[in-house]
């Protein structure tokens, strides 16, 4: 059993990485991200909910976020174990994913945390943007406030994790396959 948090700001690469490492250990994929927007495509009452927040980068609301990951996780549980993309991104999320867990006597083995420069993020956001025709992706200005919200918000479980003793950092700048590398070394010294 194996439970992995894949950590960074926007465009650090978490979804890319995540498909790798789902394949090689098995593992259950909660993308909060892309929860939010099959229910914004499915225009479920959680959907309309998020598209507001999303669209302008900030937040869905915590006690939003936490009671849909609580559902997937009782869900979804299996022998391999997750890999958390995008989940937790605040304080209050950390907190309510180890209480969570603990419950079903699980717990955070590893907390990989990708490290990526900013001007390269905002070049992979934008060139997202222009493929996947993600909304947030397209326009600078909302990017810029993803950056202030992960600053703010997201960066303090950095040290959360780190009292924890589970905290890795991996140089995700490089190719796709190389920052996979790093990831599975860290992976395999554990
Ligand atoms: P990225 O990490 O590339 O910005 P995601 O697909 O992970 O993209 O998330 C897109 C958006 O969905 C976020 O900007 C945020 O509005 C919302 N979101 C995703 N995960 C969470 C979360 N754990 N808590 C609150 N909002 C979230």
């Amino acid at each position: 059993m194996l439970n992995i948090i894949i950590f960074g700001p926007p465009g650090a690469g978490k979804g890319t990485q995540s498909e790798g490492l789902i394949n090689k250990f098995n593992l259950t994929h909660l993308s909060t991200g892309d929860v939010f927007r099959m229910n914004i495509k499915q225009e479920t009452p959680l959907g309309v909910l998020a598209k507001n927040y999303i669209d302008k980068g900030e937040l869905v609301p915590d006690e939003v976020t936490i009671g849909m990951v609580k559902n997937f996780i009782i869900e979804n549980s299996n022998e391999s174990g997750f890999i958390f993309d995008g989940f937790p991104r605040t304080i209050a999320q950390g907190d309510a994913l180890d209480k969570i867990l603990a419950e079903l006597d699980l717990s955070i083995d590893i907390v990989l945390a990708l490290q990526v420069e900013e001007d390269e993020l905002v070049r992979r956001l934008l060139d997202r943007g222009k493929r996947s025709g993600r909304k947030d992706d397209q326009d600078e200005e909302t990017i810029r406030n993803r950056f202030k919200v992960y600053q703010n918000e997201t960066e303090p479980l950095l040290s959360f994790y780190q009292n924890q003793d589970k905290l890795v950092r991996v140089a995700g700048m490089g190719s796709v396959q190389d920052i996979f590398n790093r990831l599975t070394s860290a992976i395999e010294t554990l």
